[in-house]
């Protein structure tokens, strides 16, 4: 028998029933929460499971062999989901992430995309769909997702090097392969490509510039690479602070190569920070999760594989959506009860970490990212 230890809090993240009202009020497609803010995104993790094991979000010790990932009966089903999204919509989402886990692992996930498509806002638009990714199946389904109405794509690629790439994503998957994946996206026109790096001072910071540098002359304006700095997410993969690069620096280190201009954001409550390169050659980004907390302005609310409403991403209790979408519960009473849980939302953990222990509130155990979606 091996020492592996199952941590059995990751199936059963805590989670409220949430109140259904009486008398539920009918959206308005306007809702904010305590902080006045709206409710604008929502992420949906349609599986857990990930092909990779990068150190920083699923480490290879802990999601092991034996790890036990949650059952299909614990998904939301494709119908389930769409009905949630479909009443998130009517109190004001415009836009929709796919994720996970992997959520190209997740089968026959253009279904879920066509089903998703057909949904509009209250006034009629057309949603912003996209997925995030790692990559490693986009070659062979890139064209599939565009035509079943993904519009965008964003791929998350530590490192250019394929050594390192290798080694961060544990299970020695070739840089190549994600490499044509992107190449596949531009071809069925999910454009923009996003593309996330995660800097890990120390393990993948000198890839910055490289990665910029290949971005640009490969793939050119199209495709936007954002540097996101290493969180404290999950409590799995031994953060650091002095593993994280701050913004700061990767602007600094990018500016001396290719010199960069400042952006204005492009919508409220986008979490990154926005640059040109001078010479006409695209754009980048830098997501401050930790040195810049934008709290103030977070307008997304998370659904977890399991259908676990969460609404913040360093939460450690959610609200099972799940227990009224498989109750005898109708729309309108589901939209009140959305309702009240964003009504009463005043999270704002990466604004106060500094002042706070580890764990917020009751030593319960911080989501996975994994499980949430990213
Ligand atoms: N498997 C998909 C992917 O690789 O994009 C979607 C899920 S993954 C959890 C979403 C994003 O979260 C990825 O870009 C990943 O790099 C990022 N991420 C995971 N753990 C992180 C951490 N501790 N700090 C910053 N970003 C993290």
């Amino acid at each position: 028998m091996g020492e592996s230890v199952i941590p059995l809090a990751d199936l059963r993240y805590a989670a409220a029933t949430p109140t259904v009202p009486e008398a539920p009020e009918a959206p308005t497609g306007l809702l904010s929460d305590r902080l006045g803010r709206p409710l604008h995104d929502l992420r949906i993790s349609v599986t857990d499971r990930c092909n990779f094991r990068c150190s920083y979000c699923m480490p290879k010790e802990i999601f092991d062999r034996d790890y036990r990932f949650l059952p299909q009966s614990s998904l939301l089903s494709f119908e389930e989901i769409t009905r949630a999204a479909r009443l998130f919509v009517a109190h004001g989402v415009h836009k929709l992430r796919l994720t996970g886990g992997e959520p190209l692992l997740r089968k026959h996930l253009e279904v879920l995309i066509s089903q998703l498509a057909d949904l509009r806002t209250p006034d009629g638009a057309e949603l912003d769909i996209t997925l995030t990714t790692n990559g490693s199946l986009l070659e062979r389904k890139a064209q599939a997702l565009r035509d079943a109405g993904l519009r965008r794509v964003t791929v998350s690629l530590d490192a250019l090097d394929d050594t390192i790439f290798r080694r961060m994503n544990d299970v020695d998957f070739p840089v190549a392969d994600v490499l044509r994946g992107i190449e596949a996206a531009l071809r069925a026109g999910l454009a923009p490509v996003k593309i996330n790096m995660v800097v890990k001072r120390g393990t993948n910071d000198h890839e910055i510039v490289p990665l910029a540098r290949h971005v640009r002359e490969q793939f050119g304006p199209g495709v936007v690479l954002r540097f996101i700095e290493y969180m404290d997410v999950g409590a799995t993969n031994g953060w650091r602070m002095d593993e994280v690069l701050p913004s700061a620096d990767v602007v600094a280190r990018l500016h001396a190569a290719f010199p960069l201009e400042p952006l204005q954001a492009s919508a409220p409550g986008e979490t990154a920070q926005r640059w040109r390169y001078a010479d006409g050659g695209g754009e980048v980004g830098v997501i401050s999760s930790v040195t810049q907390a934008f709290c103030r302005d977070c307008n997304r609310a998370r659904l977890s594989t399991e259908g676990k409403l969460f609404l913040c991403l360093f939460a450690s209790r959610g609200h099972d959506l799940r227990a009224l979408l498989r109750g005898n519960y109708s729309d309108a009473q589901i939209a009140g009860a959305l309702g009240l849980i964003w009504g009463a939302r005043d999270d704002r953990y990466s604004e106060l970490r500094g002042a706070m222990q580890a764990d917020p509130g009751s030593g319960e155990r911080r989501v996975e990212m994994h499980y949430i979606g990213g």
